[in-house]
């Protein structure tokens, strides 16, 4: 199957479109939770979940309302959630999830609670639109269903045969989110359902040489690469993005706060909540960006090293880890690595999740496991030798070593810090002081 990318385009309505997206939209997130609370009801009644009533139920409700194409989607939507919901509900029941996952709540409803809003969000059918560029950064979406033109801005990346169309308000401004399978032909019966990108295939540039990287990921540092007969490591910093994330988890928590006292006290909060709503918007775009950048940087590093195969271990210690909140919220190790899949085929390099067995433990000097060899400030001490080494950097020495490769031996630590308009070179300013030390 043809790789599937996401497109992300900013909706520019006019004014009579807006009011009729907000209507449309309002009626397909009142379907979902009509749909999805007739759902809890049977789920938390333990009677069994009637996917199908549930789902006629609500279909014959509303189809003269909304367009029968859209209720369908909207309807399949809370499907998936379910069937999606009752997975993970097994999974959780065989004990298969991770130790930190406690329980799994079935589908919510498109509302904000306090607020008693609806989330606005269409769901349209693969052949149910089509996009019409203009040039390379804007252009029109048709959508039959509901007899619109709607203009969009942004950049289209990927050429091929369209997939389902999201339509989503989102802080005041409307977005639309298409997948696209890339290169890939579109039905016959349907032949504008094409989308015409920048590129018909995921992999844009060549490998320029045929050497492996193996690289660990962390909190302080998101990425620690060596690359094979190379005498750099790179260290892609992480420490913009806890910045980041803890900067907004007060301001969330302030808002929060305040929302609270004045809600006790009968005083207007309701403002207090759109501020938390907006922080928690806010938060989510930047992490995203900060991620996505980190990761693209790191891809052309890598390839401007002549790299064509990674190695990325599994990180067990932070995995495991469940007190760190940071690392589930920010970090989602699975996440990250699929971003990084996906970014490094554009650069044709391959990407192998590696076990990564005491990686972190071990001494990627002499092979022994030293007791309280990790010392402070991301450090790595090797009792034996007496050198000091990152410790990141130790960790993916070891998943070479572990996967029977030559272990790297850099000289030197290229250190970049993740910022709002790419990578910057680390410069000293103190910080961490070890990143600019030696490696080895
Ligand atoms: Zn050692």
């Amino acid at each position: 199957m043809p790789p599937t990318r996401t497109v992300r385009l900013r909706l520019l309505p006019t004014t009579p479109q807006e009011r009729k997206l907000h209507r449309l939209a309002n009626t397909a997130a009142k379907a979902w939770n009509e749909v999805n609370y007739l759902r809890r009801r049977q789920f938390f009644a333990k009677q069994g979940v009637d996917l199908r009533g549930t789902y006629n139920e609500i279909y014959n409700r509303y189809r003269r309302i909304l367009a029968p194409a859209a209720l369908q989607q909207i309807l399949n939507k809370n499907n998936e959630a379910w069937l999606g919901f009752f997975a993970l509900l097994a999974k959780l029941n065989a004990g298969e999830l991770p130790p930190h996952v406690k329980k799994v709540s079935p589908p919510g409803y498109w509302k904000d609670r306090l607020l008693g809003r609806r989330v606005k969000r269409l769901v349209v059918r693969s052949d149910r639109y089509y996009v019409e560029p203009v040039n390379g950064g804007e252009g029109y979406i048709v959508l039959k269903d509901f007899g619109m033109r709607v203009r969009y801005a942004g950049r289209i990346k990927w050429s091929g045969k369209q997939g389902r169309l999201e339509i989503v308000y989102e802080r005041g401004r409307w977005f639309a989110y298409l997948t696209v399978e890339v290169g890939a032909q579109p039905p016959a019966g349907n032949p504008k359902g094409y989308v015409r990108g920048t590129y018909d295939r995921i992999q844009i540039k060549q490998p320029k040489g045929d050497k492996k990287a193996f690289i660990d990921i962390g909190i302080n540092n998101l990425f620690a690469a060596v690359i094979e007969g190379s005498d750099r490591a790179i260290l892609i910093k992480g420490t913009p993005l806890k910045a980041e994330y803890f900067w907004w988890k007060r301001q969330k928590a302030l808002y929060q706060g305040v929302r609270d006292v004045r809600r006790n006290l009968g005083l207007p909060w309701q403002s207090w909540h759109r501020r938390y709503l907006r922080a928690l918007w806010r938060m989510r775009e930047r992490l995203r960006h900060y991620r996505n950048t980190a990761v693209r940087g790191l891809a052309e590093v890598l390839w401007e090293s002549g790299v064509s195969e990674v190695y990325v271990g599994y990180p067990e210690d932070i995995a495991h880890d469940q007190q760190n909140e940071y690392v589930v919220n920010v970090w989602g190790y699975k996440k990250l690595v699929q971003r990084l899949t996906e970014v490094l085929a554009e650069y044709g390099i391959k990407l192998y999740a590696a076990d990564e067995h005491s990686t972190s433990k071990t001494c990627s000097i002499c092979g022994e496991i030293h007791e309280n060899g990790r010392v402070h400030r991301g450090l790595y001490v090797c009792k034996r030798f007496n050198v000091a080494l990152n410790a990141d950097i130790n960790a993916a020495r070891n998943i070479a070593a572990n996967l029977g490769f030559k272990t790297p031996a850099p000289k030197k630590i290229e250190a970049y810090y993740p910022t709002s308009n790419g990578l910057t070179p680390k410069r000293g300013n103190g910080r961490d002081p070890h990143s600019a030390a030696p490696a080895l």
